[in-house]
């Protein structure tokens, strides 16, 4: 029996995620091309065995399937359509997937105007932290063909849980859910903090409080375990930094905007987000915002069952 050779994989954006993402196709035995503006971020990779490009048009050429994972459309945009971009080097009927959080435009101007060219275009963005990232388990939602998703799965599968690899719709149903998850949890994550503070300075002990909402109806996968970081370690999570969440929030109230639905909610969380940013800097992690209300009522809100 004949086993066909695994593809090719081109990987463009080294950052948090990516450098997680690539170290698991490269165990998962896929050979690998990879490309950052950061040749450095390249080094621990090449010594695995990745090959360098030096642009993205490189990076596509040598591959069958090539993959970005980039802070936020702009950047998309330029490694795609910029001078030594992707689509300088994709053979046709080529491959391409963007697992960064984005949407639609870019790819979609892509098939429009490469229609001729037979492309394979995916949006498949993640969730799951660069915890998830580096131990292969992340959650991908997938926009695209039924055809390619499938014929892709062995690829997804080398980066996420193979029971959270989700075929969510057509092109752009990916970047869509994506956005919808993260707005989500951002919403959850402002409203515990608001919660927990007022609590706490009405004079609840902070593990009673926490007890009491998750034995509540109010109790959320939030309360219960993603809260945590902050609370027992004291940890905003630096691996997602806050300006990209600031740009997620971005990109979910345009989606909003774009499809006619108001988001008042969404764009209260997105200004609390921003205060955030403005005030511990861009590369603060996304839970910063709870330290917002730390300040504000003067205590670290941290477990006492941990600290004891
Ligand atoms: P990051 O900033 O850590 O990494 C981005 C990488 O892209 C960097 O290595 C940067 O040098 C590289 N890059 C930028 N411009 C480039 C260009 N023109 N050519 C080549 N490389 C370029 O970001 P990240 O945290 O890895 O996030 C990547 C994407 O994943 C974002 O869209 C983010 O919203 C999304 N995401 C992040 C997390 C997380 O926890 N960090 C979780 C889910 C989704």
């Amino acid at each position: 029996m004949t086993q066909t050779a695994p593809p090719v994989v081109g990987f463009i954006g080294l950052g948090n995620m990516g450098s997680g993402m690539t170290r698991n196709l490269l165990a998962a035995g896929f050979p690998l091309v990879v490309n950052d503006i950061r040749p450095e971020a390249a080094t621990e990779l090449i010594g695995r065995g990745a090959r360098w490009a030096d642009t993205p048009a490189q990076t596509a050429a040598e591959s069958d399937v090539v993959i970005t994972m980039l802070p936020t459309p702009r950047h998309v945009d330029e490694v795609v359509n910029g001078p030594s971009g992707i689509l300088a080097g994709i053979r046709d009927g080529g491959t391409w997937i963007d697992m960064s959080t984005s949407v639609p435009d870019v790819a979609d101007t892509v098939r429009r105007a490469h229609a001729s060219r037979g492309l394979h275009i995916l949006d498949a963005p993640v969730s799951g932290m660069s915890v998830g990232a580096a131990n292969g388990m992340l959650q991908i939602f997938v926009g695209g063909e039924a055809s390619d998703v499938e014929r892709l799965r062995p690829v997804f599968e080398a980066m996420g849980d193979p029971e959270r690899i989700l075929h969510v719709g057509g092109p752009g149903a990916g970047y869509a859910v994506k956005l919808m998850i993260n707005q989500l949890w951002f919403s959850h994550l402002v409203a515990t903090a608001e919660v927990l503070a007022i609590g706490v300075k009405a004079g609840v002990e902070l593990d009673v409080l926490r007890d009491s909402l998750i034995a509540s109806p109010a109790n959320s996968n939030f309360v219960q375990n993603d809260v945590l970081s902050v609370l027992d370690h004291g940890d905003y999570d630096e691996g997602f930094a806050i300006a990209l969440a600031c740009k997620d929030l971005g990109l979910s109230i345009d989606l909003a905007r774009s499809v006619g639905v108001p988001a008042e909610l969404s764009a209260l969380v997105e200004q609390v987000y921003r205060r955030a940013k403005a005030q511990y800097g861009d590369r603060a992690g996304e839970m910063t915002p709870v330290k917002l209300y730390e300040d504000l009522i003067g205590v670290d809100l941290r477990r006492q069952a941990v600290l004891a």
